[in-house]
């Protein structure tokens, strides 16, 4: 355990209280040092265990979309944990049933299609993207298995989503990776189409590479992909685990592009911090799986499908995706205004602010912690954005005003 590890508990007599006397940290040191210990959060303000207030302008990288604390969900929740937690999937729920519908009614009508799809209920986005890649190989058959995905992307950290990310330096460690995946370079139709040959059973891709700095699929791209898949007999899978549920000023990010993917993974936002996460695939498709063939204890659970058909029931009402365009144009307005800042990119309320090739992008997110605004460096030069849907726009001036001050 490093001395910087530990620097966030012990700058804290609440936090050091906590840890009972123990010297060092809890946690296996996968994430790296914990900068702050939050201890409760109201729409987009968080407050740490000191007392001291942050605004949330990343929401647990674009998780908890409709502000922390949210009362209809945390009464939903409250009120399921009251009536039924979870039985097991020799069952069902209602509350698993209703969400699931809701989900195949969004990514249906999305583009314009009335109960095209199935779902399988997961708990996190990795978990999707690996109930993917199995359901992309039973529908090739044996021989065309190969998943195809884009360098820069990123799929999750088990280890065949971890295969599908399309950063190398990542999978060095844990060598041999699985077999079956190929990478290509993102938005260039012609590196994709080189790759494609009688083994690949799909292509996985992100319409916004968010882990990959905010850099979104080109509409044209999108669209000659979804062309080569359907002449080539290949699934077009789309990974809308950051961009799903209206992060992006559609419903998903693929509407941006007029496209119908056959298979879509989503996760993050979907239960508002609830771990959720769930794989839609056509009837056609979907119907390659068999009893067995996948699965998970807490698939469907009732607690997690409350916590999600709340949320996904707030978005409709507030009209999320028009919300968000909304505030997506003026925060990327007066990102534009701070003069460190060279572009701003991204799409609805998930954006990069460039900034200047001199700064330190990590470095500035830590200036920009300590006077109390939350985001983070996603590259060495740019400032991930993702605020809730519900931040204000005193909140933007504010946050804008910290990054004044600190560039
Ligand atoms: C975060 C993310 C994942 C992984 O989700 P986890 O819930 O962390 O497993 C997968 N794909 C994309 C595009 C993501 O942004």
């Amino acid at each position: 355990m490093t001395e910087k590890q530990t620097h966030a508990f012990a700058t804290s007599q609440t936090a050091t209280k906590l840890l009972g006397g123990r010297p060092d940290c809890p946690f296996m040191p996968v994430f790296g040092a914990p900068q702050v210990m939050f201890e409760r959060g109201q729409g987009t303000q968080l407050w740490d265990v000191n007392g001291k207030r942050y605004l949330d302008f990343l929401c647990g990288i674009a998780v908890t979309s409709l502000g922390h604390s949210h009362p209809v969900i945390a009464a939903a929740i409250a009120h399921q944990a009251n009536t039924l937690l979870h039985v097991s999937n020799f069952f069902s729920n209602p509350v698993a049933t209703q969400t699931a519908i809701m989900v195949d009614k969004l990514v249906s009508e999305s583009f314009g299609v009335k109960n095209a799809g199935q779902v399988f209920f997961c708990n996190s986005g990795a978990e999707a993207n690996e109930a993917g890649i199995k359901l992309a190989r039973k529908f090739g058959g044996r021989g065309k298995h190969v998943v195809v995905s884009a360098l820069g992307s990123f799929h999750g950290r088990t280890l065949a989503a971890l295969a599908a990310t399309g950063q190398p330096e990542k999978h060095e460690p844990f060598a041999p990776m699985p077999e079956g995946f190929r990478h290509v370079v993102f938005n260039d139709i012609k590196s994709l189409e080189a790759s494609l040959d009688a083994s690949v059973a799909a292509v996985l891709l992100e319409t916004v590479q968010g882990e990959g700095g905010v850099i979104p699929a080109s509409v044209e791209y999108l669209q000659a992909v979804r062309k080569l898949c359907t002449e080539r007999g290949i699934l077009m899978m789309i990974d809308e685990v950051q961009t799903g549920f209206a992060r992006t000023g559609k419903w998903f990010g693929f509407e941006h592009a007029d496209i119908k993917p056959d298979v879509v993974m989503l996760a993050k936002a979907m239960g508002n911090g609830m771990p959720i996460g769930a794989l839609w695939a056509t009837k056609e498709v979907a119907s390659v799986f068999k009893p067995g063939d996948h699965g998970s204890t807490f698939s469907g659970t009732a607690i997690a499908t409350a916590a999600a058909r709340a949320t996904i029931q707030l978005m409709i009402d507030m009209d999320a995706p028009a919300v968000v365009q909304q505030k997506g144009e003026e925060l990327s307005a007066k990102l534009r205004t701070i003069s460190s800042v060279i572009e701003v990119r991204g799409r609805g309320l998930l954006l990069a602010a460039e900034l200047k090739p001199e700064l330190d992008a990590k470095k500035v997110a830590t200036q920009l912690l300590d006077l109390g605004l939350v985001v983070n460096g996603v590259t060495s030069h740019a400032l991930r954005f993702a605020p809730p849907f519900t931040v204000s726009s005193a909140e933007i001036d504010e946050a804008i005003e910290i990054m004044k001050v600190v560039l």
